[in-house]
């Protein structure tokens, strides 16, 4: 038997990722599954930003780039931050990842040691607790629950800072609630940061373009200027652009935290896909229009689903502001299924009703399930009525 590090033993595998394979299983065994797991939109990546990605393999752009990115795709991030978020960064602040992930997975790498706290909202992406973890800090889950909007509030923030804390993670619009933070409430969390200078802000912009309101996007920064010195802007094309599968995101921050991000990555990885880079470069200058067609439809979707859930007993789901994914509240469901846990409810419904859906409590929020809209209207429709038929079973 081999043994393995203390390291890994502390984490759990990707629970997103292993429903989206109980899924697959199942429908390679002939069972007909409706797939409402997916982290990814389900278009096709823009044709202008394939063709880039082309045209850089036919110029012979196959070779290593500077670990933190080439020239040109650091230049269209200092543009988009200019033109999207009012934020000047020089090209020793920006760094370039095999995805936002990584670009999470370095920043905890360069900043954490153990002992050293990190304060994660819940609901949370499902990565932020194990990538501190995997630094040897110690992630302290603040929650909020469906009444509070899913969002931390200043009180709770405070309570939860001691001598240890070293960073917190925002995201928003978040993933899974799909709620986003407004100007003033940023501001008011803003305040309590500024009382603990010792603690550095991750903002985890990856959902910016997916909103539904006419209200401008805002991050902690934006909100709050004083913060940026120790302020890392998290973001990547991976949402925006459909593009998951060509692992690019990137960090802006303060130029010493980012130069320690990049000497983990250059004893890492290195420099990311050299024709991913020329491809994301090509969607950040190009032409907009895609964002604004991908996000309309989500948005439609979002107010069929949401709709189509609040109709079943059971089931209290909030309007997300953004993002694909809304965040029911199933506990009424729970009862009536006669489970006491979402993740007992979750694999009823797959089992039962053909859904797959993750439960709440892999994104630390327990009586919930995480919805994603990133497929047709066709496939949503039908995952309501398998769910609406679970819930009259079951009366
Ligand atoms: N941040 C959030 C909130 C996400 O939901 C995701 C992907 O699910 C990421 C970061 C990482 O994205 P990437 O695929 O670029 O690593």
């Amino acid at each position: 038997e081999i043994q393995l590090s203390d390291r890994v033993q502390r984490i759990q595998p990707s629970p997103t990722l292993a429903v989206t394979a109980l899924a697959a299983r199942l429908r390679a065994e002939g069972r007909d599954i409706v797939g409402l797991g997916a982290g990814e939109p389900d278009f096709d990546t823009p044709e202008h930003i394939k063709q880039a990605a082309i045209d850089a393999l036919a110029r012979g752009e196959t070779k290593y780039t500077a670990v933190d990115g080439t020239a040109g795709l650091k230049d269209a991030i200092i543009r988009k931050f200019e033109r999207d978020n009012e934020l000047t960064f020089t090209p020793g602040q920006i760094l370039v990842s095999s995805g936002g992930k990584q670009s999470i997975f370095n920043l905890c790498q360069a900043l954490l040691n153990p002992g050293d706290e990190v304060i994660v909202p819940a609901p949370y992406w499902v990565s932020y607790p194990d990538i501190a973890m995997l630094a040897g800090a110690r992630p302290v889950i603040v929650s909020a629950s469906q009444e509070e909007g899913f969002k931390l509030r200043p009180e709770t923030l405070e309570a939860a800072i001691t001598g240890n804390t070293r960073l917190i993670f925002l995201n928003s619009p978040s993933n899974p609630t799909g709620a986003a933070y407004s100007r003033g409430e940023l501001e008011a969390l803003a305040e309590v940061l500024r009382r603990h200078p010792q603690i550095v802000i991750a903002t985890d912009d990856m959902y910016e373009h997916i909103r539904f309101g006419e209200t401008e996007f805002v991050n902690i920064v934006n909100a709050a200027p004083d913060l940026l010195e120790r302020t890392v802007v998290l973001n990547g094309v991976s949402k925006a652009y459909a593009m998951t599968g060509w692992r690019i995101g990137y960090a802006g921050g303060p130029a010493e935290l980012i130069g320690a991000m990049k000497k983990i990555q250059s004893q890492s990885t290195s420099n990311p896909t050299s024709i991913a880079q020329a491809a994301a470069e090509a969607a950040l200058n190009g032409d907009q229009t895609c964002v604004r067609q991908m996000c309309s439809a989500f948005a439609q979707r979002a107010r069929h689903v949401v709709d189509g859930l609040n109709a079943i007993d059971g089931i209290e789901c909030r309007m997300p502001d953004g993002t694909f994914y809304c965040f029911p509240r199933v506990t009424g469901l729970m009862e009536r299924a006669g489970v006491d846990s979402d993740v007992a409810l979750g694999e009823r419904l797959l089992d039962e009703a053909g859904v797959a859906l993750v439960p709440g409590s892999a994104f630390g929020a327990p009586g919930h399930l995480r919805v994603s809209f990133a497929t047709s209207l066709e496939m949503l429709d039908k995952a309501l009525e398998r769910l609406r038929e679970f819930a009259s079973r079951n009366a």
